[in-house]
């Protein structure tokens, strides 16, 4: 097949312990989806899943013991973090059960979904899509992608964030309201998943504003750590 111009390159995270990569496909997340953090944004905590999509061109890559630098983008000024759990899906899903959905589970890496919480803001007020608050370039550092094989299926974890050596967010996933397999379950009956989807799986409390020049040191025990500096 030819092209009137080159197609723009696949974006491929790293994994642990092997030289492939993950070939990054799209990127599904989920809304407010630790009890604690839902609260700090204004709603009850007791909801039914609710997801979004960034482009799978806002994924930066991180290597392994790497810092990445990302862009303080233009158009807010009030750019905040979102530590998450991100699940990389390896196998093709549609309409499963939640007690089926472990076997489309590839890996794990930590990931940033960060946030123009003030344009956020102004367009939930109005009823607006949010793709200028959530899906804009380098919206989303990922870590290197550690294989379920290695992990074993992760359900109980610490997931913390620390900016300039100071703690800002930590929870366990077990916090999640929605857990990895349900929120698999409930893509698959409006997608049909397919290997190389990645699933950014909620955030807990402590989400914040970053300025310029910070040092963010995200964490999922047992999977490589992730490291941003704001340019
Ligand atoms: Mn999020």
């Amino acid at each position: 097949m030819s092209f009137v111009f080159a197609p723009a390159p696949v974006v491929g995270l790293a994994v642990t312990s092997q030289s492939a990569r993950f070939p990054v496909h799209r990127v599904f997340c989920v809304g407010q989806n630790y009890a604690d953090h839902a609260i700090e944004m204004g709603s009850s905590g007791r909801e039914a899943p609710f997801f979004f999509m960034k482009p799978a061109r806002s994924v930066v890559p991180a290597g392994a013991s790497q810092t990445l630098t990302v862009p303080y983008p233009a158009g807010t000024s009030e750019l905040h973090h979102e530590v998450e759990l991100v699940v990389a899906i390896g196998q093709e899903a549609r309409d499963i059960t939640a007690d089926s959905a472990a076997a489309c589970i590839w890996g794990y890496a930590v990931g940033l979904d960060l946030t123009r919480r003030d344009l956020q803001a102004a367009l939930k007020a109005k009823g607006r899509p949010w793709e200028v608050a959530k899906g804009f370039e380098a919206s989303a550092p990922v870590g290197p992608v550690t294989p379920v094989a290695q992990t074993g299926l992760l359900t109980q974890v610490p997931i913390r964030l620390d900016v300039n050596d100071q703690p800002r967010q930590q929870g366990n996933i077990d916090q999640m309201i929605w857990k990895v397999n349900e929120i698999i379950a409930h893509l698959s009956q409006h997608w049909q998943l397919m290997p190389g989807d990645l699933v950014f799986t909620g955030t807990p409390a402590g989400v914040s504003a970053l300025q310029p020049g910070d040092r963010l040191r995200a964490e999922v025990a047992g999977l490589a750590p992730l490291q941003v500096t704001i340019g």
